[in-house]
């Protein structure tokens, strides 16, 4: 099998040094990589004149997959989001984020297992915002039914393959019944035509954020489109740890890249004090996928390893990064999981 070559998005904030520690720990499970480092976010500004390259752009679209880290996106006003602008532009559609109950990390719940699956194109992420009158904007929701669909499909698809017991979709179809109707529409059908054999429910958002603080563990796959998603994700990683602990990817039929849930996180940035794990648990998503989809075998015994290494340091507590309780550094972490590679 030709060697895989894989975009490495370093991105802005803790970005540099989570990916670095990503790319570390792949290297050293033993799986060969070409690596290529592409530009994106506010770092790229400076030398590229844009946020989003089209080096980059190209790079993805040649090879297929991205380890990418956050990137900064400046509140009420300035440049457009960077992580939406790439998700559309290489219509990557499917945000799929595990979030499980690690080994060692106390949190009020044992045994969470929930698999978020965001709709990544559209929804009020769409940026269509305009200011009709003085004093008056507006901001437009879009739902298509082709990507209604597919992130249906693909969630249902994902939760027949894993074994998944139930699908909740959530929602707020009693207040937008034509953009959340249509979501809960495709759902519906998916589930009704091809999923019948899975459990399937919809929940009104607000009382699903209820019912996941009061007990996580009656859901399992939940569904939702855009906005939903990137709120539900931060609530349901604060159910298990905390953002250091949430790894995610993003899936397109072209391309895909994997990137942790976590933002830039800037009072931690340059300090050797982020958590790199979620960003290596990324790298564990991207492997799994190669061979998901490639049925390359050296990513998948790598994935295994770093499994098993990672789990085995949370295990022992004795290199925690602070989030988690202890007071290694990022480096010191990365250096303790690497060791169990050896
Ligand atoms: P952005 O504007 O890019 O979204 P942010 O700081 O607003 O950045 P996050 O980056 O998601 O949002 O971070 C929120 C908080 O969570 C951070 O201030 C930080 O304390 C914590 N955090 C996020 N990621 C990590 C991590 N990998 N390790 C440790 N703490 C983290």
């Amino acid at each position: 099998m030709a060697k895989q070559t894989v975009v490495l998005i370093p991105g802005d904030g803790i970005g540099p040094e989570v990916s670095r520690a990503a790319r570390q720990v792949i290297d050293a499970a033993g799986v060969s990589f070409d690596w290529i480092e592409m530009p994106a976010g506010e770092g790229a500004i400076k030398e590229h004149g844009t946020t989003l390259p089209d080096i980059t752009i190209h790079a993805l679209e040649q090879h297929k997959i991205g380890l990418k880290g956050p990137v900064g996106t400046p509140i009420a006003g300035g440049f457009k989001s960077v992580n939406v602008q790439l998700r559309k532009r290489m219509d990557l559609y499917a945000a799929v984020r595990p979030v499980r109950t690690m080994p060692n990390i106390k949190t009020r719940y044992d045994n969470v297992d929930l698999v978020i699956f965001r709709e990544n194109t559209e929804g009020l992420y769409s940026g269509i915002e305009n200011e009709v009158a003085p004093g008056v904007v507006m901001s437009m929701k879009v739902a298509t039914e082709k990507a209604c669909d597919r992130i249906a499909r693909y969630a249902f698809r994902y939760a027949n393959r894993r074994q998944r017991k139930k699908v909740s979709v959530f929602h707020k179809a009693n207040i937008m019944k034509l953009t959340d109707g249509l979501f809960l529409k495709c759902a519906r059908r998916v589930w009704e035509e091809e999923y019948p054999n899975i459990i399937y429910e919809e929940l009104i958002i607000d009382n699903a954020c209820m019912q996941l603080v009061k007990d996580p563990t009656r859901f399992d796959v939940l569904l939702m489109e855009n906005l939903y998603g990137d709120l539900m994700s931060d609530l349901c990683a604060g159910l298990v740890g905390g953002l250091g602990v949430v790894p995610g990817a993003n899936i397109g039929e072209a391309c895909s890249v994997f990137e942790a849930v976590h933002g830039t996180a800037p009072d931690l940035a340059g300090k050797d004090m982020a958590n790199p794990l979620a960003c290596i648990m990324s790298g564990v998503m991207m492997l799994n996928f190669l061979w998901d989809t490639r049925h390359d075998q050296a990513s998948k015994n790598a994935a295994e390893k770093i499994k098993a290494a990672y789990n085995t340091v949370l295990s022992e507590g004795l290199h925690l990064t602070r989030d988690l309780g202890g007071t290694a550094g990022t480096k010191e972490f990365t250096d303790a999981i690497i060791e169990k590679l050896k």
